[in-house]
């Protein structure tokens, strides 16, 4: 049996065909390079698959190497698909949004001709779908929306830079809107929460945070002209309730004619996006493999 595992910065998720999952915690390990490495083996070949499709955190090329993972920076480097060429199981690997969107299309979107993903958590990453096949780029690493500028100078991002995407849209991103806000320090499911309770500080920066959002997911459309755009990611998750106008106001301030073809949906995996696309992708390339 075919299973997906999701390397994150706090647990390694995997989600086997028959739908089962599992949840292993491994924030405590997660700075020292050995233990992980054997957690994350140890993971991979428990219940003997027949297949493995591994989503990771960070830039990570065709091949399976791990270039830079800014969550996990010990996997920096990293050649996974080689830890398990001499294990006899086939495995696919990939970044975790770029495969979490060919999840979206597999599962639950076969009918979209572009498909973009728009994951938010921790940071903000892409996916994207053409014609029924996930687009990495030459290296591996396209997509990467986050680190898009949309405000020339603005806030500082997680990569160094400013006025990217994610600096805005992500936890800590929705955190520092509050915070400037005067809201003072709150974590980024607690300001949702309060919105959702009506409080008007906590709306505000909602508002603030949904109107970066917008512009952000306007420039994809722009780009892209997709039909199918997909929100995720547990800051989406908390805040769904409040962003139930956003095909609407994505619509009204995009060019009419990529605005007339797309539509915004919610993604129904839950924390489970990554390891569906990873079971996606390596069932898939089981089929490629022996066609
Ligand atoms: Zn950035």
């Amino acid at each position: 049996m075919l299973k997906g595992v999701d390397i994150g910065g706090s647990f390694i998720k995997v989600l086997w065909e028959d739908q089962r999952k599992e949840k292993h915690f491994i924030r405590d390990i997660k700075s020292d390079r050995e233990k992980l490495l054997k957690k994350i083996k140890e993971v991979v070949l428990e219940g003997r698959p027949s297949g493995v499709g591994i989503a990771v955190a960070g830039f990570t090329s065709s091949g399976g190497k791990v270039f830079k993972s800014p969550n996990i920076p010990v996997l920096d480097g990293i050649d996974l698909a080689q830890l398990f060429s001499s294990e006899g199981i086939p495995v696919a690997i990939g970044n975790d949004v770029s495969l979490g969107a060919f999840g979206e299309w597999f599962f639950d979107h076969r009918q979209s001709e572009v498909l973009v993903l728009v994951a938010i958590g921790t940071g903000l990453g892409g996916g994207l779908v053409v014609e029924g096949r996930p687009f990495f780029g030459v290296c591996g690493s396209a997509m990467e929306i986050g680190h898009h500028i949309i405000s020339k100078d603005g806030y500082p991002c997680n990569c160094g830079r400013r006025g990217c995407w994610e600096a805005y849209c992500s936890s800590y991103g929705l955190e520092r809107i509050y915070r400037d806000l005067g809201g003072g320090e709150l974590r980024d499911y607690r300001i949702a929460e309060k919105a959702l309770e009506g409080d008007e500080l906590a709306l505000r920066a909602v508002e603030r945070f949904k109107d970066f959002l917008i512009t952000g997911l306007m420039n994809m459309v722009h780009i892209f002209n997709p039909d199918t755009v997909v929100l995720g990611g547990g800051v989406i998750e908390n805040l769904k309730p409040l962003l139930r106008d956003i095909e609407e106001r994505v619509k009204e301030v995009s060019v009419s004619l990529p605005a007339s073809c797309v539509s915004v949906k919610f993604s129904s995996a839950g924390e489970f996006l990554g390891s569906r696309g990873a079971l996606a992708f390596i069932k898939t390339r089981i089929t490629d493999i022996k066609s």
